[in-house]
């Protein structure tokens, strides 16, 4: 796994096929250019990550992947999308319109060049 920075930090996501949620270990690739990079995703559970009370912060910037992302750690996808209600990031399986499985929030996917991501969230 890649070195992590000091602005490392885990947000939250949620798999659209089986509702569970997990971590994602976000960190900052390029500060200059704001690039964030998902570097990796565990199973989690909801009082786990309560327990761990991780940063609250938000950051806006593009995301790419690290080679070794793994993706959902439930249904292996990479893609994603975040709820524009809840911030939660969900695994997307190329549906246009989606329900998030954690807010029941329905909306159809834009395709975004940057993004908000919320660290913690539970
Ligand atoms: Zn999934
Ligand atoms: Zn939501």
């Amino acid at each position: 796994m890649r070195k992590l920075s000091k602005e490392a930090f885990v947000t939250m996501g949620v798999c659209s096929k089986c509702k569970k949620p997990f971590g994602i270990t976000v960190d900052l690739a390029d500060e200059r250019r704001n690039e964030y990079v998902f570097v990796w995703a565990f199973k989690i559970n909801a009082e786990q990550a309560h327990r761990e009370g991780y940063d609250s912060k938000t950051v806006h910037g593009g995301i790419s992947y690290d080679p070794e992302y793994p993706g959902c750690p439930y249904c292996e996808e990479q893609a994603f999308y975040i709820c524009g209600k809840c911030g939660s990031i969900v695994c997307w399986h190329g549906d246009r319109e989606v329900t998030c499985p954690k807010c029941g929030n329905r909306g159809v996917v834009e395709e975004a060049s940057s993004f908000d991501i919320r660290g913690g969230g539970y």
